[in-house]
């Protein structure tokens, strides 16, 4: 088949963008390996700048389909402090299982005017200046004037453009399940992250009564131990705060232990030829702070315009603009995620960072609000730094 835009990953960037180029008037093949609703390991918080970007598509309301639950902040534990950061009120995040969003973006990209869905697993590219061809493992082949990766972090598509940028150290993985709470058990209003170290512990109200619990850990915690993903996790949670272990008091199973890693992905650059990388294809930090969706549907609207111009108006410095935006989104999500966790892994940094946030929620708030992209780094004042310093 012949298209203007193949996007290899149908997930939630990968369909997002499908959307938005569709609406441009362009014709789109949409393609993925997995049948959908198709689950993946996620801590499930989509922060407000990611509602937004959804909201901007019109896609709102795949979140009600979703079965989504109102995020009113975060809450961090460590040893006996308690720290609560709410949202602020034009600030509105969700819990949402991806099994059911990722599955009514995809339906909504092929619902889309101009866009065709492929199931299928892309296993070899060809691309130049101007155009790519895809073949896929049973054969079929899609040409097209531009490619993107919407593949995620073990991208096939950064593989293949020689992309590849090696990481350096340990390197952090996750286990996540989700569990159906007791009878009676309130679901948070609230994430909960518990700090333990080598590891920390996620709880996401992700649907009525169910709740999914993430642990991002060391590559040592993770491989260590006996068991099932399930009873690694199981262990890991078992070191949780009592506040947070009562939480799942008669709590049962509602999904397996997916397990994924290493969290941290490098490009050596997100565009070659007529090839771009958008969401986790391109890159990835680490999930602490919760950014990836909001990220990968802000870095999908910027490839939808830098592919229009590409195609419509023929300008090759389209993906140049591109590369360029998305580095400039990037920027304080890297610092600050990268800042995060190595005060995670550090008893000291963590007991103040969370003793500072105990006692100046104001503070706790205009950091989350700087995570959701509601204000800047550099418009913080200077307090919010000092009295994190000072704990
Ligand atoms: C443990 C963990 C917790 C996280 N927690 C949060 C959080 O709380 N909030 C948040 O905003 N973000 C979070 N993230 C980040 C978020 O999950 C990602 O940023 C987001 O899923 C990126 O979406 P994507 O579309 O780029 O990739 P994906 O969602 O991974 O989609 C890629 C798609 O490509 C398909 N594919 C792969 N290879 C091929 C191929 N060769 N051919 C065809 N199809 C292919 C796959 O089947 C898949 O559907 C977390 C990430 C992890 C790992």
């Amino acid at each position: 088949m012949k298209v203007d835009v193949a996007i290899i990953g149908g997930g939630l960037t990968g369909s997002a963008l499908a959307v938005d180029l569709g609406r441009r008037g362009l014709a789109v093949a949409l393609c993925d390996r997995a049948d959908f609703p198709r689950d993946k390991a996620c801590g499930e918080g989509l922060l407000a700048d990611g509602v937004a970007q959804l909201g901007a598509l019109g896609l709102h309301g795949t979140l009600a389909a979703s079965d989504a639950q109102p995020l009113a902040g975060i809450v961090y534990y460590n040893e006996h402090t308690r720290a609560r950061g709410d949202f602020s009120k034009h600030a509105q995040g969700f819990g949402v299982r991806r099994l059911r969003l990722d599955a009514a973006l995809h339906a909504a990209a092929a619902r889309t005017d101009g866009v065709t869905v492929l199931r299928g697993e892309a296993c070899l590219i060809a691309v130049d200046d101007k155009c790519a061809t895809v073949t896929l493992r049973d054969g079929r082949t899609i040409r097209a004037r531009a490619l993107v990766g919407a593949d995620g972090p073990r991208s096939f598509v950064r593989h293949a453009l020689s992309l590849d940028l090696p990481v350096r150290g340990e390197g952090r993985y996750a286990l996540r399940r989700h569990f159906r709470l007791a009878p009676g058990t309130p679901l948070p209003t609230h994430v909960q992250v518990s700090f333990h170290g080598p590891y920390e512990l996620y709880v996401t109200p992700v649907a009525p009564e169910i709740v999914g619990v993430t642990a991002l850990c060391a590559r040592r915690v993770m491989q260590g131990g006996e068991g099932s993903k399930a009873d690694r996790l199981a262990r890991l949670w078992s070191a949780a705060p009592e506040a947070l272990r009562a939480l799942l008091d008669g709590a049962e199973p509602e999904s397996d232990a997916l397990a994924c890693g290493p969290l941290r992905v490098r490009a050596r650059a997100v565009s070659r030829g007529a090839a771009l990388l958008v969401g986790d294809a391109g890159g990835y930090v680490d999930a602490i702070t919760g950014e990836g969706m909001s990220l990968g549907l802000r870095s999908a609207a910027a490839a939808a315009r830098a592919l229009e111009r590409w195609i419509v108006q023929d300008d090759r410095r389209a993906f140049l603009t591109y590369a360029a935006e998305r580095a400039a989104l990037l920027r304080a999500h890297v610092l600050l995620t990268s800042a995060l966790v190595g005060i995670a892994g550090d008893a000291r940094m963590r007991r103040r960072l969370v003793r500072g946030f105990a006692l100046h929620p104001d503070t706790f708030g205009r950091w989350l609000a700087v995570s959701h992209g509601e204000r800047t780094l550099s418009s913080l004042p200077l307090r919010d730094f000092w009295r994190l310093a000072a704990g």
